[in-house]
């Protein structure tokens, strides 16, 4: 008897790693009628953001980089955001395992998603240049599955779905002429950034001795001296570690793994008796809490998809009509050396001017129509892979693959006919604004929004907040130029903030020339985006952020009251709201009027609403 059990399965949509980019894309797959079975090869999901690894997440809005505060709502929308919020209310004392299980709770709340932890996929069939089925195994459990799907997304960071399809890959870095782009080298290479291994440290309140292993690296002063660590003791960031800890982009990241990881415990604990017992540090009382057994992998293969992104997109900020999702991180690359390259400064940011759009094309295989990839694996030169490749990114990317995956399933049509189809585009873009995620410049005209044709009053309202705002189509501020967000943008606040002047409870009111019967309501609330969410395990990082409570622009208890006949009556009553999107099916009654009642926030003094929709029955 063969020890190994065979399990045949078979979804709509299959997802390959669950990192940022993999939870995201299979949560919005299934959320838009999916059914999905998420792979994992991990005990925990999040990848880089994971306990395992414990990076924090950074995005689009360049960490707080972009300006004054009321253009600058760079922060990612959507799943991210919702994700961001909970873990910000849940999590106060930034426990590594609370957010793992935060994401594990996303997926288990969907019925329709299989989530497959320890499982990973080991290779695929194709026929007719299409995938039909992909192999996983998981070993603690002795199990293998054949997994048929209609759609393959990648999000596995090193590509292995794809690469056993057959699908076309890079890796390394492309030479300056190849896509004209100045911070390329002259000569293609196959140099990437290297991997790390983060350490964490707790302050005690005695002298903690640190012995390091004879196999551990020396450093010296001069080593480390263009790599920060508790240098002149200011902001000992010892809490957190040091990402620079980096090594092996030299090396074949996938093949030499377990090299890297044995070298990067080597320099771990070789910077860690630096920091101990190389010179006064300030880190007498200091011992290590912490630190990873898994190298925390930056690059490896990137696909060859429809188009291919490069740094003069990512720079100029090229429009495209398929975008499913932006950034806007810096174009952040290493030394390959990592700390072998003493001389050179751990990081070069280049400064990214403008929000850029991700379009679905880069998303696309070129050669394999049902395979998509999300995540750091997608269609990218290295250069613009070197601002594409943070989390916050990488999980927009995720829902927005996520989300044209689930519309070609419904549609019956193939991934790689999407880019080119200007309906299927609207629709997922369309379907993309009303989750919250956001697109640079593009308005949400909606034509199923009963709102659309209400008449809209509000009990106060500011000049720079008229209660008209919440049907703009758009729901934050990122306009402007000089370095701000995006020229694309339309300018506004695109918020109705009540009158601070005058105390809550604020009021808006809809009503309608004849009765409409809704679905239901959606509402987008301001939960702050200007200011960084992230959970991180640094502490001057955290500072900058309002962490372990409700954002204080965020409306905390609010009422939906209809009126039908003359009669008012009560159709929703929340307390405690955190979240800027909330859905509240309705009971299809018709009605005459709405009002959503705003009797207080989490710490602002005025009532701010940046979107009001409703469903037509239909929906
Ligand atoms: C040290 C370091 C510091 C960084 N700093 C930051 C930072 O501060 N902020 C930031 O936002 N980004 C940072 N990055 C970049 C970021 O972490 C990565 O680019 C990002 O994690 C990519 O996301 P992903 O979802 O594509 O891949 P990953 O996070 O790598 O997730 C992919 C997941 O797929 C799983 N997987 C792999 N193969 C299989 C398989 N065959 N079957 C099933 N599952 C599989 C993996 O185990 C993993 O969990 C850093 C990266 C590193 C390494």
């Amino acid at each position: 008897m063969p020890l190994t059990d065979e399990h045949d399965l078979s979804c709509d949509v299959l997802v390959a790693g669950g990192g940022m980019a993999g939870v995201c894309a299979a949560v919005a797959a299934v959320r838009n009628g999916a059914t999905v079975i998420l792979c994992q090869d991990r005990p925990v999901l999040g990848g880089n953001a994971s306990s395992e690894v414990r990076m924090h997440i950074v995005g689009a809005d360049a960490s707080g980089g972009r300006g004054t505060p009321l253009a600058t709502e760079a922060r990612e929308g959507g799943i991210l955001e919702e994700i961001r919020l909970e873990n910000c209310i849940r999590n106060p004392q930034r426990s590594p395992s609370m957010f793992d299980l935060i994401l594990y709770e996303k997926c288990r709340a969907e019925p329709k998603l299989t989530l497959l932890l320890n499982t990973c996929i080991t290779g695929a069939n194709v026929a007719g240049r299409r995938i039909t089925r992909a192999t996983a195994e998981r070993q603690s459990t002795e199990d293998r599955f054949t997994i048929a799907a209609r759609v393959f997304v990648d999000c596995t960071g090193d590509g292995r779905l794809g690469v056993e399809a057959g699908a076309r890959w890079r890796e390394g870095r492309e030479a300056r002429g190849e896509f004209h782009e100045s911070l390329a080298p002259d000569t293609a290479d196959n140099r990437r950034l290297g991997s790390s291994i983060l350490f964490q440290a707790r302050r005690h309140d005695r002298p903690m001795p640190f012995e390091a292993p004879p196999w551990a690296h020396r450093f010296t002063e001069d080593d480390l001296r263009l790599r920060p660590h508790a240098t002149g003791h200011a902001d000992l960031g010892l809490e957190f570690g040091y990402w620079w800890v980096e090594w092996g982009g030299k090396l074949d990241t996938i093949k030499k793994n377990e090299t890297i990881r044995d070298e990067l415990l080597a320099i771990t604990l070789g910077v860690w008796d630096h920091i101990k017992n190389g010179g006064d540090h300030g880190a007498e009382n200091w011992a290590l809490e912490w630190f990873g057994f898994l190298p925390g992998k930056r690059e490896s293969r990137r696909f060859v998809g429809q188009y291919t992104l490069t740094q003069n997109d990512v720079m100029e900020s090229t429009p495209f009509n398929d975008a499913i999702a932006y950034g806007g991180w810096f174009i952040d690359t290493h030394p390959p050396g990592g700390v072998d390259e003493p001389d050179r400064p751990p990081c070069t940011q280049e400064r990214v001017p403008r929000l850029y759009d991700i379009p679905l094309r880069a998303c696309v295989s070129d050669e394999i129509p049902n395979l998509m990839f999300a995540g750091r694996n997608i269609s990218a030169t290295h250069v613009a892979f070197a601002s594409t490749r943070v989390m916050g990114t990488c999980a927009a990317v995720g829902q927005g693959v996520g989300t044209a995956a689930a519309y070609a399933v419904r549609q019956g049509l193939l991934p790689a006919e999407l880019a080119s189809n200007p309906a299927a585009m609207h629709a997922i873009q369309d379907q993309l604004l009303r989750d919250d995620a956001y697109l640079i410049g593009r308005t949400f005209d909606d034509p199923d929004d009963l709102a659309r044709t209400a008449l809209l009053t509000a009990s106060s309202q500011q000049a720079d907040g008229p209660a008209s705002n919440v049907l703009t189509g758009q729901t934050r501020s990122v306009h402007g130029a000089g370095g701000v967000a995006s020229e694309r943008a339309t300018p506004g606040s695109h918020r109705w903030m009540s009158d601070p002047g005058r105390p809550l409870p604020a009021r808006i009111e809809l009503r309608w020339p004849e009765p409409v019967t809704p679905a239901g309501i959606r509402l987008i609330f301001d939960t702050g985006l200007h200011r960084v969410l992230t959970l991180s395990q640094a502490d001057d990082y955290t500072r900058r952020m309002i962490w372990g409570r409700s954002q204080p622009e965020t409306v905390r208890d609010y009422t939906i009251e209809g009126q039908s006949q003359g009669e008012w009556r009560d159709l929703v009553r929340v307390e405690g709201n955190y979240q800027r999107r909330r859905v509240h099916p309705l009971d299809r009654r018709p009605l005459d009027a709405v009002r959503i009642t705003v009797t207080a926030t989490n710490g602002l003094d005025q009532a701010r609403i940046c979107e009001v929709r409703f469903d037509k029955e239909t929906a």
